[in-house]
């Protein structure tokens, strides 16, 4: 399969082409239809297999219609939002949204613990469509009232298992209760555990399930 034949915008391919893929993963093959479509996913993918780009890609997809280059920080409101377990993945995840949305008009940031929260808050401010988090400062945020959370519509629970390995399974169904109930969730995760599950029988509305 080649990457052309999934559709992707012509901005997102041209960064996917300077990166030098040149065919997409198993996982990217079957996954990015799907999330295009519309669906919920919920994906069995270990960490070396493309999974960071079998969900930033058509998250970039379904967001770029509606950017813009507005100034007003109310015109970017956070449309995304990907959860991960650690400061270093969310790292990851956020290069990796700046590399293959570099010709795209939409604002990214990452929020994580163990830093101060005062440049996150600029940031915040200035207004951004996706937002890559780790759950504890995620709702630092939402308590200090520096994140609005009401116009999500792409949920992304990156290496679930993981994060609820670490004991972050309640601060995630906060989260999740913060988020408007139609809205699109993916859900990646090495394994799913009877927890993963319940999670996304709690949470996903008959997500397609992907294993590669
Ligand atoms: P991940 O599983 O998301 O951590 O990705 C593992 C590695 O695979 C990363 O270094 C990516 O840059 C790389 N990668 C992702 N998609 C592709 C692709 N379609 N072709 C070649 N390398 C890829």
């Amino acid at each position: 399969m080649s990457f052309d034949s999934l559709g992707l915008h012509p901005e997102i391919m041209r960064a996917v082409i300077d990166v030098g893929y040149t065919e997409p993963t198993p996982v990217q093959a079957r996954a990015i239809p799907v999330v295009m479509s519309g669906r919920d996913v919920m994906a069995g993918a270990q960490t070396g297999t493309g999974k960071t780009a079998a969900f930033t890609l058509p998250v970039l997809h379904k967001l770029q219609p509606y950017a813009n280059t507005s100034a007003s920080p109310a015109r970017h409101p956070v449309r995304a939002l990907i959860l991960t377990p650690t400061r270093e993945l969310c790292d990851q995840v956020f290069a990796s949204v700046n590399a293959y949305g570099k010709y795209l008009p939409l604002r990214a940031t990452a929020v994580f613990g163990g830093v101060d929260m005062d440049p996150q808050i600029a940031e915040l401010r200035r207004g951004v469509e996706i937002l890559v988090a780790t759950p504890g400062r995620l709702l630092d945020h939402v308590q200090s009232k520096t994140v609005n959370l009401s116009q999500v519509e792409m949920l992304v629970l990156d290496e679930a298992d993981r994060m609820l390995d670490m004991g972050f399974i309640y601060d995630i169904r906060r989260i999740i209760g913060l988020l408007p109930t139609a809205r699109q969730t993916l859900l990646f995760s090495a394994t799913f555990a009877p927890e993963i599950k319940r999670l996304s029988e709690d949470f996903m509305r008959s997500p397609e399930l992907i294993e590669v």
